[in-house]
């Protein structure tokens, strides 16, 4: 059985309890400092009566006291569930309804958010704590406990016993029917992708990785737990330098990283706004990218303005863990058309193009992708009926529960086996890195009441923020697109809301009476060009 994630933790603190661990700005946290808070989190946790497997939600902010309470939480045997806290408050409650959390931990981050639940009723029977000095400045909601209380436990590790194939974190991505699906992975799936990708980067003691995605997402796992399980420091990306094409240059060269890890459309935000110098950077030693495709111009640019540094495309959906593929570019692409492969699969995984019968197609043809081996989730969390739609039986390992993953997304092998990404079968869509599933904005636009019909689909934008989020809609009564987005905003994030609209006096059906969405993705195109 594997280890527990957060053994790498105690290890690091055990080697150089000094040494700096988790930076936000001027904050720095060292190894010795995430050990014990942790531990005196997870003593807390079970003194609130924490079971083994109990949810643990994190609706805070990515900072040094987060990654500690994740830890804390593993230590305590139970299993934590991040919370983006941009999301409106009904999403959240409906994600909360799902993963039946027993505590909540908040700070200045979701005070607002905490508030809304409560009055949502979605925090009945959840035990309240605040993760810094904010517990007085909610006023609908009582704290059970606060930073004082973790203070003043002993710093001594509680004996956990959850690892291996025991849930570690769930995290909750887009849903086609308007229900986030809770993604549950183990401590097993995170140690096994750890097991080859930190050797495979070469990750050292004392290297200087990015923190860039939001602790919701699973790129975030490889970030926090490789740079324990190496010794190496990770370095919040501040929110304010996702915005300042600048700040985040500067960012990088004055942490000195010697790893960044994003969605592409992050690196291609500082290539469109020539935010990198030539040869800046000198530390950089790796990019990594995962989570869509890498528009093929900026990697060009990327390669040519840090000569130095080692450019690696990885591939796989949250379901996977983290990555399921891999290609290190070696050479430039030689034109802007030239795609961009996904590579070979990362070691323990598998990667089969398969046909809707899960025969394998024949070489060159397209199959969708499906993934086996060490990495795949035992399923969503308490749904079962999804759970078996996505995850079917092996075709070819008869090994009793041995499964693979359909992915949704269309694949080709190469001559030398390399896999392509040729996009999706569904319509689940990647804008500005985040999954969206368009059904869920549907479901959501649906559940205003206010339209007679809305279909949303997405038209590609200029190649750097994947997709552009268009609505068309029919509403008889006059409602205009101002009154529907204020209405969509209290229901789905900022980033699900769609940038186009058109009112149509009905929506085009095609010979089978179903919404045309060809046709609406032709007219939306269209009235751009
Ligand atoms: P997520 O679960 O957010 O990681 O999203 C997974 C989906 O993102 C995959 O099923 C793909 O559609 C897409 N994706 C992930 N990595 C890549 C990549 N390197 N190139 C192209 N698409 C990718």
């Amino acid at each position: 059985m594997s280890d527990a994630l957060h053994r790498h933790l105690t290890r690091a603190a055990h080697i150089d309890e000094h040494a700096p661990a988790v930076t936000l700005g001027d904050e720095v946290w060292s190894f010795g400092r995430l050990e014990r808070v942790s531990n005196q989190l997870a003593r807390l946790l079970r003194d609130l009566g924490c079971e083994p497997g109990d949810r643990v939600a994190l609706a805070v902010a990515k900072s040094p006291a987060a990654i500690a309470a994740m830890h804390g939480v593993l230590k305590a045997d139970g299993v934590y569930v991040p919370i983006d806290v941009a999301s409106p408050p009904q999403r959240v409650a409906r994600i909360l309804g799902q993963a039946g959390p027993r505590v909540l931990l908040f700070d200045a981050s979701s005070l607002a958010l905490v508030e809304a639940l409560s009055d949502l009723g979605a925090l009945a029977g959840v035990h309240i704590g605040a993760l810094d000095a904010v517990g007085d400045a909610v006023r609908r909601v009582t704290p059970r406990f606060g930073p004082d209380d973790v203070d003043a436990q002993p710093t001594d590790a509680p004996t956990a016993h959850r690892a291996g194939d025991d849930v570690a974190h769930i995290l909750f991505t887009s849903g086609s029917t308007g229900f986030p699906k809770g993604v549950a992975i183990t401590h097993a799936n995170v140690q096994a992708f750890l097991a080859w990708a930190v050797p495979y980067f070469g990750i050292e003691r004392g290297e200087r990785l990015s923190g860039h995605p939001p602790l919701h997402f699973d790129l975030s796992t490889f970030d926090i737990y490789g740079a324990m399980a190496a010794g190496a420091s990770l370095h919040l990306v501040p929110s304010h330098a996702n915005v300042v094409p600048r700040a985040l240059e500067a960012f990088i060269a004055e942490e000195r990283l010697t790893q960044w890890f994003s969605v592409p459309s992050a690196l291609a935000f500082l290539v469109r706004h020539g935010a990198i110098r030539r040869a800046a950077f000198p530390d950089l030693r790796r990019v990594l990218w995962c989570g869509e495709a890498m528009p093929t111009p900026t990697l060009m640019a990327l390669m040519e303005l840090l000569p130095h540094a080692r450019f690696t495309n990885l591939y796989g959906p949250t379901e996977a863990t983290i990555a399921s593929s891999f290609h290190t570019v070696v050479q430039p692409p030689r034109s802007a058309s030239e795609p961009i492969p996904i590579g070979l699969p990362c070691g323990g995984e598998a990667l089969w193009l398969l046909d809707d019968d899960l025969t394998e197609t024949a070489p060159g043809e397209v199959g969708q992708i499906h993934i086996g081996g060490v990495g795949l989730s035992p399923g969503y969390w308490r749904d079962e009926a999804r759970t078996a739609e996505a995850f079917v039986p092996h075709p070819f390992d008869a090994t009793p529960g041995a499964r693979v993953y359909r992915t949704g997304d269309l694949g080709r092998r190469d001559d030398d086996g390399r896999f392509y990404c040729l996009g999706r079968l569904d319509s689940q869509i990647k804008s500005r890195g985040y999954r969206i599933e368009l059904g869920e904005i549907e479901a959501a636009l649906a559940a205003l009441g206010t339209l007679e019909a809305a279909a949303v689909v997405a038209v590609a934008s200029d190649g750097f923020e994947g997709a552009t989020i268009c609505c068309a809609f029919v509403a008889a009564d006059g409602t205009d697109e101002v009154e529907i987005r204020a209405a969509l905003s209290e229901q789905v994030p900022r980033y699900m809301l769609p940038t186009r609209w058109l009112r149509c006096a009905e929506l085009p059906v095609n010979a089978n009476g179903k919404i045309d969405r060809p046709a609406l993705r032709r007219r939306f195109e269209e009235a751009r060009s």
